[in-house]
């Protein structure tokens, strides 16, 4: 193929894959250290959390690798248990980090799914590199599927995490995709790997559905008189956009008549039209928000931070019922 499977750099003999997988990994930790202080995650933390999923990774490996032989389990000549090395010890490595996430995320209060949301992210990165590796390296062909799929994966999907789809959702995703896929390739006791994945993706999303339900309890009363408050403001707002299309109006009718012949009048003039623009977006990108409120209390979403999850202030809806964030994530 294009590149030898041994590369000779200086005194070392280099495994041509590991130069790929190292340079996955070094961008798997860009990217996730760069969206997470994006999403006003603290860098610090984020890349100590990286840190931690390659160390308990490489262990696993490690661990798996030589310690494969002697497990019991994997010597029965089932499809179902008998196991690739690799994706038993990424399996284990994958609850491992979910499981460090969850406690780490707990004491530092953070959402899990947006956390999980952002390694999905790193993870499909450090993965387009190695199919890149197995493609140019080995001349497997069916790396061009996959990294294709990554690649609509992210286009479509990933960067899209926590805005267009709540939170949880594209790390749901994403399992379930790289459990396709393993069905699709069906190494050594795949199965096995496929439910695992299944499985964690789908108690993800059933954790977060239940975390929003259960966190959604402002009362009735107070949504209605919500209700009655938004749609004050969007009248109050449609009336103040009419003014101000009728100055608007007014403006460009004395220009046409060319009525401000002298230079100063026209100047004053041009100053008015940029405030009354300027008005006129503010009050529109207001009027979309209070209507955006308004599409959320129609779905019973009312309430609930659109990108974190977590429920928003009550004080907060009180006196900002367009709110739609919390105060945390309105201030990034
Ligand atoms: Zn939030």
């Amino acid at each position: 193929m294009i590149l030898p499977e041994q590369m000779i750099i200086g005194p070392l003999t280099v495994n041509t894959l590991w130069l790929f997988i190292g340079s996955g990994v070094l961008f798997y930790f860009f990217i996730i250290w760069y969206e997470a202080r994006k999403d006003g995650f603290d860098a610090d933390r984020m890349f100590d959390l990286t840190f931690i999923t390659v160390i308990i990774s490489a262990v696993f490996l490690n661990v798996i690798n030589s310690w494969y032989q002697r497990l019991e389990v994997l010597s029965y000549d089932s499809p179902f248990l008998k196991m690739d090395r690799f994706y038993f010890a990424m399996g284990l490595s994958l609850m491992a980090n979910i499981g460090v996430f969850v406690i780490l995320a707990k004491k530092w209060k953070w959402s899990i799914y947006r956390v999980l949301d952002d390694f999905a992210l790193g993870l499909n990165f450090l993965l387009l590199f190695v199919s890149a590796g197995m493609l140019i390296i080995f001349g497997d062909y069916r790396q061009i599927v996959v990294i294709f799929l990554l690649l609509l994966l992210y286009s479509r999907l990933l960067r899209f995490r926590g805005y267009r789809f709540p939170s949880g959702v594209v790390f749901s995703a994403f399992v379930y995709f790289i459990s396709l896929l393993t069905l699709i390739f069906r190494p050594s006791g795949y199965l096995l790997f496929f439910f695992l994945l299944v499985t964690i993706g789908t108690l993800n999303l059933y954790f977060r559905r239940k975390r929003s339900m259960s966190k959604n309890l402002l009362p009735l009363d107070f949504l209605n008189l919500i209700k009655d408050k938004l749609t004050l403001k969007d009248k109050q707002l449609k009336k103040q956009q009419e003014l101000l299309k009728n100055e608007d109006a007014y403006l460009q009718e004395g220009r046409t008549e060319g009525n401000s012949e002298i230079i100063d009048e026209a100047i004053l003039e041009d100053s008015q039209k940029e405030i009354t623009d300027a008005k006129m977006s503010a009050v529109k990108t207001m009027r979309i928000q209070v209507r955006r409120a308004m599409a959320f209390l129609r779905l019973g979403k009312y309430g609930i931070c659109e990108v974190c999850g977590k429920p928003i202030d009550k004080a907060r809806l009180e006196f900002y019922p367009e709110a739609t964030r919390c105060i945390d994530c309105a201030e990034k």
